[in-house]
């Protein structure tokens, strides 16, 4: 089935869009849409007196023009020359037929050349701005002008019984009605887009439109196709069949309103033409004035309000898109921002954590330790609860230095943090001091917890050993240990150092304890 309806539609789009555009082809469609639409005009939009109400070849001629590049106008002209002659030869002479056949296509060619002169582009009918430059050059230049010649042939040519400016203003209006009523729907097929628009339209839409279309026509012969004396007749307003179109251009454009328009306008000048509807009586050039009249009036009416809903549509829709585009790069900004802050406190937060630890062992560092240190002693002071303060310094490490080379003094530093590191709480800080001398800070512990931990680090550090070469490599280390008394940590380290120096002294790999100024030794 769907396969089905993609044939379907494949066929419609050759036959429809694509094969009557044929370079080769087009003219000739065009010769004979003209020879058509004056055959049309001639038989079925002509009051009895012969008074055209709308004169539908010219449009055909001025639509082509406009789709097609101005290198190939001539060929139209041609053509449409041809059928101006066939449609004439059974009425005028030849001579009639070529004069009548120049002004038309010279009224064309002007109209379309102003248009292209003024717009450079192709003209867009859901544009306000080409709308009024198609009305006003084809209504107020090009048919005027074109009906000056026209009325001329008639008048000085073939009859003088009718006034020259009565001829004139017929003429005039007569090609007016025509072009301004047909040329954008031959337009639109001829540049394809309105059929295009009616086959990819989904079947909601042509729904729609076939309901317009119905009751559109409906309204139009209920009008225009009553006797105004009948008992059957509705008194209904011939405004009234301004609805089903405007109802579809303004939820379709233009594109979609247009042809439900033409044939509203259409029926409108036919039934006019043969005599029936609210716009017939004498005399029969007033009639016919009054039809041109409304058809006019409400074909520019409908394509002006086409035109400016399309373009709010479109405006609207720009505004929409532009806002998502917006929202769209200010949440992207937004989180570009967030990323970025994000980034730059990692960042922060690394330098920080670089700034505050030993680089060789991974342990904090001597400004670390300080703060750390601090914080311990004013918390001591607002518990009581007492803590202490271990340095530990590396005995002979220089003689390690010497004998070993500085790659391996290191190699010692940080095997001494992981020897020493396994014997600590969680809570205890250990840390970097400088050089070879390392600092714990112990918190809730007395001198008796600091002599035990003391052993325990001696002990560790008497069991390093570290290889080089095949060569093992032992070092010891001396503690000096202070206990707090409410002394400010730099005091604390200081007993410490002292407690250290001494237990340097002392003959090293010893533990010396500073308690509130008590010596307590190993
Ligand atoms: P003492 O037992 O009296 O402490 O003797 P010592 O040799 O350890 O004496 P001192 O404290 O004066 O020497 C410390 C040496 O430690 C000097 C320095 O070259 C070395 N040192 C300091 N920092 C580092 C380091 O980061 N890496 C290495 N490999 N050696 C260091
Ligand atoms: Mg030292
Ligand atoms: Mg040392």
């Amino acid at each position: 089935m769907a396969f089905a309806t993609h044939q379907a539609r494949t066929v419609t789009e050759i036959l429809v869009l694509n094969v009557y555009r044929q370079p080769a082809l087009f003219p000739l469609v065009v010769g004979l849409l003209y020879y058509l639409g004056a055959w049309v005009g001639v038989h079925y939009a002509a009051l009895e007196s012969g008074i055209v109400v709308l004169w539908p070849p010219n449009a055909v001629l001025l639509a082509a023009l406009l789709s097609q590049p101005r290198s190939r106008w001539w060929l139209f002209v041609l053509v449409v020359m041809a059928a101006e002659v066939a449609a004439d030869i059974s009425v005028f002479s030849l001579f009639h037929a070529l004069l009548f056949g120049t002004i038309n296509i010279a009224e064309c060619v002007l109209a379309a050349s102003l248009i292209r002169w003024f717009l450079d582009r192709n003209l867009d009918w859901s544009e306000p701005k080409d709308l009024s430059l198609f009305l006003i050059t084809v209504f107020f230049i090009a048919s005027p002008l074109a009906a000056l010649g026209g009325a001329s042939i008639y008048f000085f040519l073939l009859e003088r019984d009718t006034p020259f400016l009565t001829l004139w203003r017929l003429w005039w209006v007569g090609d007016a009605t025509g072009l301004i009523i047909l040329t954008p729907f031959l337009h639109m097929i001829f540049s394809s887009g309105l059929l295009k628009q009616a086959v990819n339209s989904n079947w909601r839409v042509r729904l729609e439109l076939v309901a317009a279309w119905v009751i559109g026509l409906i309204v139009c012969y209920l009008i225009f196709m009553f006797d105004l004396a009948s008992e059957d007749y509705l008194a209904l307003s011939p405004l009234a069949v301004v609805v089903a179109p405007a109802w579809v251009a303004v939820r379709f454009g233009p594109f979609a309103g247009y042809p439900l328009a033409t044939a509203v306008a259409m029926f409108v000048a036919f039934a006019s033409a043969s005599g029936v509807g609210p716009f017939v009586g004498e005399p029969q050039d007033h009639s016919a004035l009054l039809t041109q009249e409304f058809i006019i009036i409400f074909t520019v009416l409908l394509l002006f309000v086409a035109a400016f809903v399309d373009q709010n549509r479109r405006k609207s829709g720009e505004l929409k898109k532009a806002l998502v585009k917006v929202q769209h790069l200010n949440q992207e900004l937004e989180e570009r921002v967030q990323q970025r802050t994000q980034e730059l406190s990692d960042a922060n937060q690394q330098l920080q954590a670089l700034a505050l630890t030993d680089e060789l062992t991974g342990i904090p560092n001597r400004r670390r330790m300080r703060v750390l240190g601090e914080e311990e002693a004013r918390r001591s002071e607002r518990s009581g609860r007492p803590f202490s303060v271990m340095l530990m310094d590396i005995d002979h490490f220089k003689q390690v230095n010497d004998q070993h080379g500085h790659a391996v003094g290191d190699e010692c530093l940080k095997a001494f943090v992981r020897a020493i590191s396994p014997s600590l709480r969680s809570i205890d800080r250990f840390g970097r001091w400088g050089g070879e001398e390392f600092m714990i800070v112990v918190p809730d512990s007395d001198h008796v917890d600091l002599l035990s931990l003391s052993e325990k680090v001696l002990e560790c550090t008497r069991d390093i050993v570290v290889d080089v070469d095949n060569q093992k490599v032992g070092f010891t280390v001396s503690i000096g240990v202070a206990e707090w008394h409410h002394a400010t940590f730099d005091k604390l380290v200081s007993e410490a150092d002292d407690a250290l120096y001494r237990a340097k002294a002392k003959g090293r790999d010893r533990v010396e304890i500073n308690l509130r100024g008590l010596r307590v030794t190993e």
